[in-house]
């Protein structure tokens, strides 16, 4: 087990004249649980892999304990990884697809036979040792890739979409067992993904990335509660947080002609955001004309268009399509972004913020 730091860290791939990552510092604490999180393409999986060694860094220091890695083979680092295709070998069983690595290093019959066995019971593997992995489901080779990984007790482990092949029903099983499983051997984890859900439930932080930049890194809900821009404001929460042209002027925040807070910060225009479960359809308010619904069972999202801006509800009611309805805001409860620089205004000073009568 070991704390893991990256420090200014950066990548750009031979014949690329941009970096797709520059300047990334996160400082993971033993046994915390990271997810790099963010759309296709904003260099999660090259992070991944410049700190599991199958990348070379440009840039910056990876760290894994005190040691300094950069320069060093993928096998001298003490991680283990678990990808996203699984990476099983065909002709071995389970069981020694499991003991594989430890042979490999070495390690006596004795204690490989005790840790695969411990594994297993962890996994509920124990009936499949000796099955190959294509007589297993999906989420049992899912399984045997991640006790793999167990069994090297590794400083930290590092996941790759690991659970991007299964279908949603297990990847939601699998995404609890794999959040137990780190508890318990208390493993630090760096954990990558572009699913958002699985980012929220799974962190104990999350770093969202954007264009090879760090976007925010915080606790889910401190992500979710207090979004440090507009990208991250749509990327984290379903339905996304929708985002509206407003205007301050004389400290009165308005959108189109309707005043609806007065607020501390300064005049100009300024991006409204404002999540679906925070507005609630009443007898006055923003005229949101109803183009689209989501019934949920739980919960109905119902969509529409305030004047030219779109805007997204929970509803408990009975909006129907086509309808125009009120949409009220609770002026403690909205966002405030620069428009200029999509950044988080702050503060929004929550005491400064009362509705306009
Ligand atoms: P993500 O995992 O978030 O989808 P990647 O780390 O795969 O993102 O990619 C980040 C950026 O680096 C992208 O612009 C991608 O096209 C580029 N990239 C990734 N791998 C290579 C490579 N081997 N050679 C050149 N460019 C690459």
């Amino acid at each position: 087990m070991a704390h893991l730091s990256l420090r200014a860290v950066g990548k750009t791939y031979g014949g690329s004249s941009q970096p797709a990552v520059a300047g990334i510092d996160i400082e993971i604490a033993d046994g915390e649980f990271i997810v790099l999180v963010g759309p296709s393409g904003c260099g999660k999986s090259t992070l991944l892999r410049m700190v599991a060694g199958l990348e070379t860094v440009s840039a910056g220091e990876i760290r894994i304990g005190e040691r300094m890695v950069n320069k060093l083979d993928p096998a001298e680092r003490d991680i283990a990884m678990v990808f996203q295709n699984y990476a099983l070998y065909p002709h071995m069983t389970v069981r020694q697809n499991m003991a594989y690595g430890l042979k490999n290093r070495g390690t006596s019959k004795a204690v490989i036979a005790e840790r695969v066995a411990e594994a297993a019971r962890m996994l509920e593997l124990g009936a499949y040792l000796d099955r190959k992995p294509r007589a297993l489901s999906g989420g049992q080779r899912q399984r045997v890739a991640m006790g793999r990984a167990i069994v090297r007790q590794p400083a930290a482990f590092l996941f790759d979409e690991p659970l991007s092949n299964l279908d949603a029903k297990l990847r939601v099983s699998m995404r609890m067992e794999i959040r137990k499983l780190q508890q318990r051997l208390a493993t630090t984890a760096l954990y990558v993904t572009h699913d958002q859900l699985e980012a929220m439930t799974l962190a104990d932080r999350l770093v969202v990335l954007n264009g090879g930049r760090v976007e925010q890194i915080g606790a889910p809900l401190e992500v979710y509660r207090k979004p440090a821009s507009t990208f991250v404001a749509s990327f984290i929460g379903a339905p996304a947080m929708s985002l509206l042209d407003a205007r301050i002027d004389g400290g009165v925040l308005s959108l189109d002609d309707h005043a609806l807070a007065r607020v501390g910060n300064p005049a100009g225009p300024v991006t409204l955001g404002l999540r679906a479960e925070d507005l609630r359809i009443a007898p006055r308010g923003l005229p949101l004309t109803v183009d689209y619904i989501e019934e949920l069972g739980a919960q109905r999202i119902v969509h529409g268009m305030v004047g030219a801006q779109r805007l997204a509800v929970i509803d408990t009611g009975a909006a129907a399509l086509n309808q125009t309805v009120q949409v009220a805001i609770d002026p403690t409860r909205l966002h405030l972004f620069d428009t200029a620089t999509g950044r988080r205004m702050e503060p929004v000073a929550e005491a400064v913020v009362e509705p306009v009568s």
